[in-house]
């Protein structure tokens, strides 16, 4: 199956176009503190917005769910990966493909290298947690390097600004309260094992819309539009998961990557 990638500042681009075409005011640096279900919400710096329908879309470490008193459960796996850019220049021809490459000896480790422009490629490096040096931050380029000889120039090669990010799931009771929908990673969080989390969040952002134009009242139109959507998001947050437990780098067994292909396809 074909794989594309593009940038995420490329899709930023458009959305960000997209929203400001649509008439919306971005105010970068407000960090929302706290929510009340009738649409308001709180900034660090005091300032209260109200409006029909306020969206929290805030990711993992999301602090408003439980300002609304949303409970849920947050599960934390023992894989996590680091994700960089890096210049791909200098790799000459034969390199405008992904390569997803596991070692599975004394150190585990897997390397996913994909290009995303001419210039680029994104690098996903993945550790267990457990792992000091694999999960160390700055990235430890000697370690990196001798597991993944033939990705050497671009690990060195990489912008300074990564991170480590464990896999987890989130399951919330309910995606709203009266009038504050929950969206994206703050709502339905999942390991990138199948990299279908974002697209799931955007899905649901524009099944929201689509919800919130189709019923007059908020609260019913929230109603409605978790009631429709929440069976397929669910269904797919099972499966990332499944995978994710599946090829695990901390288990001691090697995963049977036939199988698991076979489960991702179907
Ligand atoms: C290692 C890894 C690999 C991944 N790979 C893929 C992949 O290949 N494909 C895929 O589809 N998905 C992938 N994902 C998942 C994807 O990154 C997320 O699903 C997606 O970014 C979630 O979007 P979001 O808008 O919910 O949250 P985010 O993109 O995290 O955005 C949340 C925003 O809210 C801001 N914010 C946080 N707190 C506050 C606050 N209190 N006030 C104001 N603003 C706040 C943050 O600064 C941030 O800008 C991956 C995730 C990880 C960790």
């Amino acid at each position: 199956m074909p794989r594309h990638r593009l940038l995420r500042s490329a899709l930023h681009g458009l959305l960000l176009q997209a929203a400001q075409d649509a008439g919306v005011t971005v105010a970068l640096g407000s960090e929302v503190v706290s929510a009340h279900p009738e649409g308001t919400l709180i900034l660090a710096d005091g300032t209260r917005l109200s409006a029909d329908l306020a969206v929290a879309a805030d990711s993992v470490g999301s602090v408003i769910p439980d300002r609304l008193g949303i409970g849920g459960t947050v599960r934390r796996y023992d894989d996590g990966i680091i994700r960089r850019l890096a210049d791909r220049r200098d790799l000459g021809p034969g390199w405008d493909k992904t390569l997803d490459i596991w070692l599975l000896g004394k150190s585990r480790l897997r390397a996913l290298y994909s290009p995303c422009s001419p210039s680029q490629c994104y690098l996903c490096l993945m550790s267990a947690v457990s792992d000091d040096i694999g999960a160390r931050i700055p990235l430890e380029t000697d370690y990196w390097t001798d597991a993944f000889p033939m990705l050497a120039g671009v690990i060195r090669n990489g912008q300074d600004n990564a991170r480590y990010d464990r896999y987890g799931r989130i399951d919330r009771v309910s995606w709203s309260k009266g009038r504050v929908a929950i969206v994206g990673d703050a709502a339905h969080a999942m390991p990138s094992s199948l990299g279908r989390s974002a697209s799931a969040g955007l899905l649901t952002a524009v099944r929201l819309a689509e919800a919130v134009e189709e019923h007059g009242r908020i609260e019913d139109a929230l109603a409605e539009w978790e009631r429709t959507n929440r069976p397929d998001i669910e269904q797919v947050q099972a499966k990332a998961t499944h995978v994710a437990l599946a090829r695990s780098l901390s288990r001691s067994e090697i995963p049977d990557f036939g199988k698991i292909e076979h489960e991702i396809q179907n």
